[in-house]
């Protein structure tokens, strides 16, 4: 189970349709205790610029391991968009998953008028869908 305000929901769509025709990728930043509350999105480069892959910038990733740090926080998740295909990890996806501990959020944007988003857990090559809930207080 994970809750993202639907601020950060929103905040998501907004970044993947401004960055069409690419994926757009990002990290969310909350707390693992019981459940799962993200509260702050930081929506970060596709350094490889691509309507079908993506990869983060990892300065950028190490500067928001950094600030998730210094605020007592965790990195809880990592987004991406898929631009034309379905909110499921592809299978590149599923390769590059190594962290159990993290949840995979992906956003399609195939049907354009109607976002779809979607958490997963991957662990060893297996997914798994994660109940995604959107929630008012941060
Ligand atoms: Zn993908």
């Amino acid at each position: 189970m994970i809750f993202i305000p639907q601020s950060i929901i929103d905040g998501i769509i907004a970044q993947a349709r401004n960055e069409l025709p690419d994926e757009a990728c990002g990290l969310l930043v909350g707390s693992r205790d019981v459940s799962r509350h993200v509260f702050k999105q930081y929506p970060l480069t596709n350094i490889d610029h691509s309507p079908e892959h993506f990869s983060f910038d990892p300065k950028e990733q190490f500067g928001v391991l950094r600030d998730a740090r210094s605020q007592g926080w965790q990195i809880i998740a990592n987004y991406h968009s898929h631009p034309e295909s379905p909110a499921r990890p592809s299978e590149e996806d599923i390769r590059l998953a190594f962290d159990p501990e993290i949840i995979y959020i992906i956003l399609s944007l195939q049907e354009k008028d109607n976002p779809v988003i979607k958490a997963f857990s991957i662990e060893g090559g297996k997914v798994e869908e994660v109940p995604l809930n959107s929630c008012d207080i941060v």
